[in-house]
């Protein structure tokens, strides 16, 4: 109790004379000299009152004196922040000649009450301002004080107020309390010395710990890495032994090994730039539920896998706030990966998100698991960096410790705090409290949510009429996405995530993601496995060996464990894989780049070149639809009124398909490129045959000579007569 008064007196008094910025040293030695003014008034107003008593009318002025000085040196140390010491020495002076005028005035050394024993308790005092030129100058002021009052003595006469008991009474009294206050001084540095030497002690034991700490880490870390360099050593070794057995699986291998080694150098990285705080904020608007059940969502294979019940209670209604959905994707996923990771088999993960009751500007997400809990000992240390609780069964969970300090970190970062709770045998639950604020801009909140006929595209045909209705608003000119998916909230997510991009359509399965991917003919398609009905592996399968589709790049959103099995025995794969749960700026560069790279295939079929065969698997089946639109041309090539229409029920395609497969392939609608089509053959006739220009315009299927002329030297940029001679 005693303990507790002291340290709240000595925090008050830290606050009284701290400022900002004052470091450790000048505090102590303003707590010291407060302490000796006040330790010297007290004793220095018990002399005046005795000197009053005893009618000593100049002891009693020599008191009331002191007294006076002390009020400025004490204003000095509570509010002065520099140079404190030299206002301290200019009192002590002071002090000194003050005295020694008193001395003289009493009639010397002898005969002044033991007044010459102040100087001996100045010179202490000094130990505090720790300046060794002050005190050899205040030594020497009061060596000068005793030998000058001591060589007067033949000139003065002794007080007749101080006769002799008097005298002996106040020299005992003052000798006695310059003793006592040198030993508070003494007493307050020993104890002082003890403190600092306990700070010490208590530094240096963490340090051990931080050692151990680090030690302990290095050897998990070197664990962590040198089982998956293990595996991709081992399976470097056996592609080169054995490439046809090990070509594919040791690739997938590699792969795998290697992201691990990549998440566990970008964990360690993201820590350090938590702590040396160059993370910053891209904070957006959105609603944080429909995110929240996206995030979980993405883990529901991984759960279901391991026989785990994954769910999410989300509130009724949006929760519209400001938030980085990186960071609240990093935080959350490394909850639930641990939840499901130490979760048993028919265990139960739950996520939970409300806003806080009675503070509704902060929310609350809940991450709880019926897994095996946290010994009370270890709970404290759980957010650590490098902590990981010792399994007793010596089962390796593996991990490195760094996941939940990292999360911890981030919570920090984003304005929120973290917590657990948990008893061994009951489970456990991380508690995320984040602040709710309406500040950032609200990022694809309105995202176009088109209906069909909006979304089939407009055939700039040269018969001027268009094959589908335009759409109307200005995103008519963005690519389409089709986003396959079951779960709504992934749906939504996804919407709210590429709606600024892309036209988006959606499809709940597989089957419905192949009508809609027939009917819309979509730029791109972003598809999940797991899905009830027809899920993505076959609808994929369907689509890559469809005409009608077969060019559209297929992007498949997985949980890592899913892909490789059920993709064998395809013929062909998806253009792209994305794990779940995957970072926007990742999945938006993804499309982008698949969208890209079909300027490389339009190329390749927007020429009339030949179609040389190529290594990618990929191509063959365009490069056969192309033939087979090449042979069809070729073989109609006089008739003049073989055009799209023809093409579409040769084909078994509908105009749309046959416009947006053209457009994806060639980036030219189907009459340029019949005509283009036309035009090379005829360009060819002219320069292998005898036929004369009008003879080769009606060979290749134009009716009209002039119209011909202009068309040819528009695409050869000269006239088909210069070419014939
Ligand atoms: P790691 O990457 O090693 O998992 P974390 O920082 O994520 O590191 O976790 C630190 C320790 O906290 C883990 O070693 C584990 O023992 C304990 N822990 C974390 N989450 C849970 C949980 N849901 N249930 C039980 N123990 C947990």
């Amino acid at each position: 109790m005693n303990q507790l008064a002291f340290s709240l007196k000595e925090n008050r008094l830290n606050d009284l004379l701290s400022f900002p910025g004052i470091d450790e040293n000048l505090l102590t030695m303003k707590k010291n000299a407060l302490f000796g003014s006040a330790a010297s008034s007290v004793a220095i107003a018990g002399m005046t009152i005795l000197g009053w008593v005893l009618n000593l009318p100049t002891i009693v002025n020599y008191g009331f004196f002191l007294l006076a000085l002390s009020v400025p040196m004490i204003l000095v140390i509570l509010f002065k922040k520099k140079h404190i010491e030299w206002f301290i020495f200019g009192a002590q002076m002071i002090n000194l000649l003050t005295t020694m005028y008193f001395m003289l005035r009493l009639g010397g050394l002898l005969h002044s009450a033991g007044l010459m024993f102040t100087g001996i308790s100045v010179l202490y005092m000094t130990i505090n301002l720790q300046n060794v030129r002050i005190t050899l100058m205040l030594f020497i002021t009061y060596l000068f004080t005793l030998i000058f009052t001591a060589s007067m003595q033949s000139a003065l006469v002794p007080a007749p107020e101080l006769f002799a008991w008097k005298n002996l009474l106040f020299f005992t009294v003052n000798c006695s309390w310059q003793a006592g206050f040198t030993l508070l001084l003494i007493l307050n540095n020993i104890n002082q010395k003890k403190k600092l030497a306990e700070v010490k002690q208590a530094e240096a034991v963490r340090l051990t710990e931080l050692d151990e700490l680090k030690t302990k880490f290095f050897t998990n870390i070197t664990h962590e890495f040198r089982t998956p360099l293990t595996v991709i050593l081992g399976m470097a070794d056996l592609m080169k032994e054995q490439p046809q057995k090990w070509l594919n699986d040791g690739a997938l291998k590699i792969k795998s090994n290697a992201d691990r080694l990549l998440h566990l150098v970008n964990q360690m990285l993201d820590l350090s730039k938590l702590e040396a705080g160059a993370m910053t904020l891209h904070l957006q608007q959105g609603d944080m539920m429909a995110y929240l059940h996206y995030i979980v969502e993405s883990f529901s294979s991984l759960a279901a896998g391991k026989n785990i019940r994954l769910e999410f209670l989300g509130e009724n209604s949006p929760v519209v706030m400001d938030f980085d959905p990186e960071k609240i994707l990093q935080i959350i996923s490394n909850l639930v990966v641990n939840a499901i990771k130490f979760t048993p088999p028919g265990g139960k993960v739950e996520v939970s998100a409300c806003r806080v009751k009675g503070n509704s500007s902060q929310l609350e997400i809940k991450v709880s698991d019926t897994g095996p809990g946290i010994s009370p000992e270890m709970l404290p240390h759980v957010f650590d960096r490098f902590f990981r609780v010792e399994t007793t069964t010596g089962a390796d969970a593996g991990g490195t410790g760094l996941g939940l300090a990292l999360v911890r970190e981030m919570a920090k970062l984003i304005g929120g705090s973290i917590d657990v709770q948990s008893r061994p045998g009951s489970g456990s639950t991380f508690m995320l409290v984040i602040p709710v604020t309406n500040k950032a801009a609200i990022v694809a909140m309105e995202h176009p949510n088109p209906s069909e006929n909006d979304l089939i595209p407009v055939d700039h045909d040269t018969s001027g009429k268009t094959t589908g209705k335009r759409k109307t608003t200005a995103n008519a000119d963005l690519p389409v996405l089709l986003i396959v998916e079951d779960s709504s909230d992934v749906t939504e997510y996804l919407q709210e995530l590429t709606g600024k991009y892309y036209q988006v359509i959606t499809a709940s399965n597989g089957r419905e993601g192949l009508e809609k991917a027939l009917s819309a003919v979509p730029d791109i398609i972003l598809s999940d496995v797991m899905m009830p009905e027809m899920d993505g592996i076959s609808m994929l399968d369907a689509l890559k060996n469809d005409f009608r589709t077969s060019h559209i790049p297929v992007v498949m959103l997985t949980a890592k464990a899913d892909i490789q099995s059920k993709l064998h025995g395809l013929e062909r794969g998806a253009d792209a894989y994305i794990s779940k749960p995957f970072n926007r700026d990742e999945l938006l560069l993804q499309l982008r780049n698949l969208l890209r790279l079909r300027s490389r295939l339009q190329q390749r079929y927007a020429g009339m070149g030949p179609l040389t065969p190529v290594e990618d698997k990929g191509t063959a089946i365009e490069d056969k639809f192309m033939l087979k639109v090449r042979n069809l041309l070729e073989m109609y090539l006089d008739d003049d009124r073989f055009g799209i229409n023809e093409l579409c029920s040769e084909l078994g395609m509908s105009r749309a398909q046959l416009y947006r497969k053209f457009k994806s392939l060639t980036n030219k609608t189907v009459n340029e490129y019949i005509r283009s089509f036309r035009l090379h053959k005829a360009r060819e006739l002219l320069i292998s045959s005898e036929l004369n220009v009008s003879e080769v315009a009606y060979e290749t299927g134009f009716k009209n000579l002039s119209h011909f002329s202009r068309v040819f030297t528009e695409e050869f940029g000269r006239n088909p007569s210069e070419i014939s001679k």
